[in-house]
This record gives C-alpha cells, sequence and structure tokens, in this order.
C-alpha cells in the first residue's frame, strides 16, 4: 500500500516534469526568434549567365531566414538568336519569331524578303498617243498589289497666239497639242513690245517722241544739206 503511495507520488512528479519541459522547450525557441533582429542584403543565388537571366534573395545575415519573393538578376540582353521562323511568301516582308540559343527566350522578329515579287500586270486604262494609262500589278505568289502608270506619248505643244502684243499693249496666246488637240497655259500674257501705263511710261513715250521729233529734224536737215551722216 505504502509502495504504491510511493509510485503515485513519483508518477506525479515525472508528470508534472515532462509537462512543464513540453510547455517550456517551444516557449524557448519562439524567444531566440524574437531575439533576431534581422539585417537583410540582397544576396544573389544564381548569378546570371551572359542573357540567362540568375536570380537573389533578400537573405538576413544573421539568422538566414529570407524576406520576400526571389527577385531576377538581369542578364546582359546580348542573346545569340537561332534561325526565324519560316515566312508565308519568300517574297514578303514578315513577322515571325526567334528563340535564344542560349537562354531560351523567343521574341517577334522581321523577317525580310529572300526573293523578287512575281508581277503580273493589269491594264485598266490604255496608255493613249499623248496620255499614260494606268493599271495595278499584283504578285502572283504572295498577293500584294501596287497601284501603277503605264507610260504613254508625249504632248507635242505649239504655241497659239490669241491677240499679238501691240507697242504698248499685251497679248496673249496658249498651247495646243498638235497630235490629240489638248491645251495648256491659257492666257499666257504676250509682254508689250513697250511697257504701258504709268509715269515712267509717260515719260519713256514722250522721250520717244522726242526722239521721233529730233530724228525727223536731223533726217530734214541731212536731206537740206545733201547726204551728210550725222
Ligand atoms: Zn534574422
Ligand atoms: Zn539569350
Ligand atoms: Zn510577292
Ligand atoms: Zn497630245
Amino acid at each position: 500500500m505504502i509502495l504504491m503511495k510511493k509510485l503515485k507520488v513519483v508518477f506525479s512528479v515525472l508528470m508534472a516534469v515532462l509537462l512543464l519541459a513540453a510547455c517550456f522547450v517551444p516557449a524557448v525557441s519562439a524567444a531566440d526568434e524574437e531575439e533576431c533582429k534581422h539585417i537583410f542584403v540582397f544576396t544573389v543565388v544564381t548569378p546570371a549567365d551572359g542573357c540567362k537571366d540568375g536570380v537573389g534573395v533578400y537573405k538576413c545575415t544573421r539568422c538566414g531566414d529570407t524576406q520576400g519573393e526571389p527577385v531576377i538578376v538581369a542578364g546582359d540582353g546580348n542573346h545569340d538568336w537561332g534561325p526565324a521562323s519560316v515566312a508565308p511568301y519568300p517574297c514578303a516582308l514578315a513577322t515571325g519569331t526567334h528563340t535564344c540559343l542560349h537562354c531560351g527566350r523567343t521574341e517577334a522578329c522581321t523577317i525580310y524578303p529572300t526573293a523578287e515579287h512575281d508581277w503580273q500586270i493589269t491594264v485598266t486604262s490604255a496608255p493613249d498617243r499623248c496620255i499614260s494609262g494606268t493599271g495595278y500589278k499584283t504578285c502572283a505568289v504572295c498577293g500584294e498589289q501596287t497601284y501603277i502608270v503605264i507610260p504613254g506619248g508625249e504632248h507635242t505643244w505649239e504655241w497659239v497666239i490669241d491677240s499679238p502684243a501691240t507697242e504698248y499693249n499685251p497679248g496673249t496666246k496658249h498651247q495646243v497639242c498638235t497630235v490629240c488637240g489638248a491645251v495648256q497655259n491659257m492666257n499666257t500674257k504676250i509682254p508689250a513690245d513697250k511697257s504701258s501705263g504709268g509715269f515712267a511710261d509717260a515719260i519713256l513715250r514722250w522721250i520717244d517722241s522726242i526722239g521721233s521729233f529730233f530724228g525727223n529734224f536731223f533726217a530734214q536737215i541731212r536731206d537740206l544739206f545733201g547726204g551728210i551722216q550725222f
């Protein structure tokens, strides 16, 4: 009976100790974590390799904990592009893709033509004697279409005088094509032999009249003195 009592006491003490220990152990480790005043420093995990991106994290220098998401360490962007994808038509500019042989990145790229278009011409208005025609050309391979001008002959222009210029009044003229009869440059001014109107012209006319007066005068004197040249 006494033995049983003693055993009970020992058991109770043991249980108490175990319980205490169970409560105490996690409490101690939590206290440790609270104690770390983190110093997060950016730490490269995988360095960039040429154009291949690397990765880094913000890591505590004391406890090794990390903060936030991993951060990309950008590569140098000097990709080693493989061949571009195949364009739908060899004669037409196209947008395709190419893939970097080093990092595997795929990007859009311009694919330049490697062949000439195969043009088929369609005439919509035929060229005339003096007039160019029009039409369009269509590529038999890629279907590209372009408007075209089909050269014709050229007009043969000749001036026609509507009203001739006089000494003081300008005249007019225009051009006619001697082949098809087209006209252009209607009412083009023909300058007067001597300009008309205005004070300066009045003086010019006065000088002219004096000139002709003296011309006549000298002619008369010349006649008077019988063929002497002045
Ligand atoms: Zn820490
Ligand atoms: Zn690359
Ligand atoms: Zn084409
Ligand atoms: Zn013509």
